[in-house]
């Protein structure tokens, strides 16, 4: 399903800004995690499944594509968290949803994941498990095809992108993108990964590995994966980027949220701010998130 890209209004440093709107993706607010979401439910209709497993926390795109997902199709659907699952829009669009929400601690998500498959084998259920985010090559794919659609906006508008920015949290999207260059012969293009909790060594080494498991060789070319905005971790949020999200909103009509796109769109900011990147033609993926802009509408007022 293909997804509309446009210029902004903004100019930055003489660089010409696209985004891709992800967020536009037509399934439960879209996003990255509906376009992955579309490949592991075509794979899970094909197997007969009925009962889904997956991970996440209340403020969880994934999750509430997820379980609408599953909603839609008559599955029954279990969702793994960390702690409380905290009053959300995205939380309260899975109770909608009818998903069964078990929490844990956080040091027992593995032994809770596997101890939930099991008891529902052992009733004869036909359980297939969705990893947290979308990871696995099939998220992977999902941007492997996003990429495909990017350079065919390239070819329509003879154009041709030097950049590509986005949040990063697993990395799935982030390695999808990647192999999509390297499939399309086009490493000229870097695809720069803002990270919105993990620090650079780890974030980018399971990107590495992403890339690796889904190309079935090794990949030994740097990865563009920065941390220097995560203003502290996931969920952690700072007046800049809550400044970011009125000026997008005012600027451009277009919401982001202080957990995932606000970072990178702020990110990405400096990034060219401070590389001294101008005259380049920059695509920034919104990868979604549109429900979690409307929970942080008090601290936006
Ligand atoms: C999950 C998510 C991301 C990160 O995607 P990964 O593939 O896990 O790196 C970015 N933006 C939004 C809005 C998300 O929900």
């Amino acid at each position: 399903m293909n997804t509309v890209i446009h210029q902004l209004k903004k100019n930055n440093l003489n660089n010409k800004l696209y985004i891709k709107r992800e967020d536009l993706y037509p399934f439960s607010f879209g996003g990255n995690k509906a376009r992955k979401a579309d490949l592991f439910f075509k794979e899970i209709k094909n197997k007969n499944i009925d009962s889904v497993v997956t991970y996440g926390s209340s403020s969880s795109n994934h999750c509430r594509v997820v379980a609408n997902k599953c909603a839609s199709l008559n599955i029954e659907c279990y969702i793994i968290t960390p702690e409380k699952f905290e009053s959300t829009h995205n939380s309260n669009l899975v109770k909608m949803s009818k998903a069964q929400v078990i929490e844990t601690d956080i040091e027992n998500v593995e032994q809770t994941i596997n101890e939930t498959l099991h008891t529902l084998q052992s009733t004869n259920k036909n359980v297939y498990f969705i990893p947290g985010g979308g990871h696995g090559n099939l998220g992977t794919h999902a941007y492997v095809n996003c990429f495909d659609e990017i350079v065919e906006y390239e070819e329509k508008q003879n154009i041709k992108f030097d950049y590509v920015f986005l949040a990063s949290g697993t990395g799935t999207t982030q390695a999808g993108l990647v192999c999509g260059t390297i499939l399309k012969d086009r490493t000229d293009l870097k695809v720069i990964g803002i990270s919105i909790a993990r620090e650079q060594k780890r974030g980018s080494s399971i990107i590495k590995k992403s890339i690796e498991d889904y190309l079935g060789k090794k990949y030994n070319e740097p990865i563009y994966f920065f941390d220097n905005y995560t203003c502290g971790g996931y969920g952690q949020t700072n007046r800049k980027i809550e400044e970011k999200i009125q000026e997008m909103y005012l600027v451009e009509g277009i919401a982001l949220d202080p957990i995932y796109t606000a970072k990178a769109y702020y990110g990405m900011e400096e990034y060219l701010k401070s590389n001294k990147i101008t005259e380049k033609n920059i695509l920034f993926i919104h990868t979604g998130g549109t429900p979690i802009f409307f929970d942080y509408m008090e601290e936006l007022l």
